[in-house]
């Protein structure tokens, strides 16, 4: 397995998505394309909002978050006073909605954040979750994904972040493409997680690294399997 692959610290194995600057891993390009073209003719525009995030991108969000100056958000979305948070609360804050520099699924090429693009604007796109629910402008193509993952109709697409395991919050907006995200996963390890964290030089990083397994068992192993 190629490490890099698993950090984000590798492009070798993307495609760029025709007429967007997101990367996607190559072998997943042809059934993202099938899916969104049946999304068309179920009336939806399954656009990317996020795909390949490196690792450089993913630590200047960690660090950006870690140190107050992008905000905080709780469990429904809202920001947090981050001035009265413990280290320890700031970096479980973050967890909940952000991954570790080179613990993101995003660093796969194999995950993707996704958006209705008839009924949302592109620069208007949050990822959160009144979004995707009730009467929010994501829930009918989120309602049409869920019968097609349910009938194994989504070219192996599936949500890891479908329930609340106490890890990640839901993401109903996060598609993973299980038949090469599965086995990036289980080629992943603690060793290859905490070396990561402790060769890095991200702010709390100290908290990380005194909480780095219940970290790893509870954010990325801990995820919905298709
Ligand atoms: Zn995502």
């Amino acid at each position: 397995m190629n490490v890099d692959l698993l950090l984000g610290k590798t492009q070798e194995h993307l495609v760029c998505l025709e007429g967007t600057n997101h990367l996607l891993h190559k072998d997943m390009l042809r059934d993202f394309l099938r899916l969104r073209e049946d999304a068309r003719d179920a009336g939806f525009e399954l656009s990317v909002a996020s795909a390949f995030r490196d690792y450089q991108r993913q630590e200047s969000i960690w660090n950006a978050k870690a140190s107050g100056q992008r905000p905080l958000l709780d469990e429904s979305g809202r920001p947090l006073v981050f001035e009265v948070m413990s280290p320890t609360e700031i970096i479980f804050a973050i967890l909940r909605w952000s991954a570790v520099p080179g613990g993101s699924r995003h660093h796969w090429g194999t995950d993707i954040d996704v958006f209705d693009e008839r009924t949302q604007i592109k620069g208007d796109v949050k990822l959160i979750p009144s979004e995707v629910t009730q009467d929010g402008p994501a829930a009918p193509l989120h309602n049409w994904l869920d019968e097609r993952i349910a009938a194994s109709e989504a070219y192996g697409f599936y949500r890891p972040y479908e329930t609340d395991r106490g890890g990640v919050a839901p993401e109903l907006w996060h598609l993973s493409y299980s038949p090469l995200s599965v086995g990036l996963l289980e080629s992943y390890n603690f060793t290859l997680f905490r070396k990561n964290i402790f060769e890095s030089e991200l702010i709390l990083k100290s908290v990380l690294l005194d909480q780095a397994e219940e970290i790893y068992q509870r954010f990325m192993l801990n995820v919905d399997l298709p």
